[in-house]
């Protein structure tokens, strides 16, 4: 049977307090967003500071770099929640990406499980050493860290290499 559609079914009965309420959600929503990326761009810009716009594992020079540089979890959410200021960390795209979630990794020269490099508790010229645009790991820890992060891969050599003769000269005189 055909049917015939003489009018249009009228709308749902929407009333003045439900839709002033779905205002009122939608500017605490909006409210909301805006301090969260508000924090997080601080949150960026503080952990970017601090680092000297290095990355904190390689030391390389975030102004050098055609990528842009990330907030990198030293202790990822998946294993521990942390939101404070201790726990991030500056990294260049190669070397997050290379950690991932990475806590620990394998010495070669022992191998002995061995925690990776912690920006935040450890300090850089202890672990690791500048030769010839190599970067050496020079504890279980810097060697484990520079094998897991890919540090000496050879493009990252030779543009370090270039960097140092440069006279823009990270990581050789990292703080
Ligand atoms: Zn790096």
């Amino acid at each position: 049977m055909k049917m015939k559609i003489t009018s249009i079914p009228p709308e749902l009965p929407c009333c003045e307090l439900t839709a002033q309420r779905r205002r009122n959600l939608l500017m605490v929503a909006k409210e909301a967003l805006r301090n969260a990326v508000q924090h997080a761009h601080a949150t960026r810009e503080a952990v970017r500071q601090r680092a000297h716009r290095r990355c904190e594992y390689c030391r390389f020079p975030e102004h050098v770099s055609n990528l842009p540089f990330h907030v990198e979890h030293i202790v990822a959410s998946i294993h521990r929640p942390d939101n404070s200021l201790l726990n991030p960390a500056w990294a260049c795209p190669r070397c997050n990406l290379k950690k991932g979630l990475n806590l620990s990794t394998i010495d070669d020269q022992t191998g002995q499980q061995v925690h990776l490099f912690n920006p935040r508790t450890m300090v850089w010229h202890n672990h690791f050493a500048v030769g010839n645009g190599c970067i050496e790991g020079i504890t279980p820890c810097g060697r484990g860290t520079v094998r897991l992060l890919d540090m000496n891969a050879e493009n990252r050599v030779a543009h370090r290499r270039k960097l140092i003769e440069q006279g823009t000269g990270q990581p050789v005189d990292a703080r």
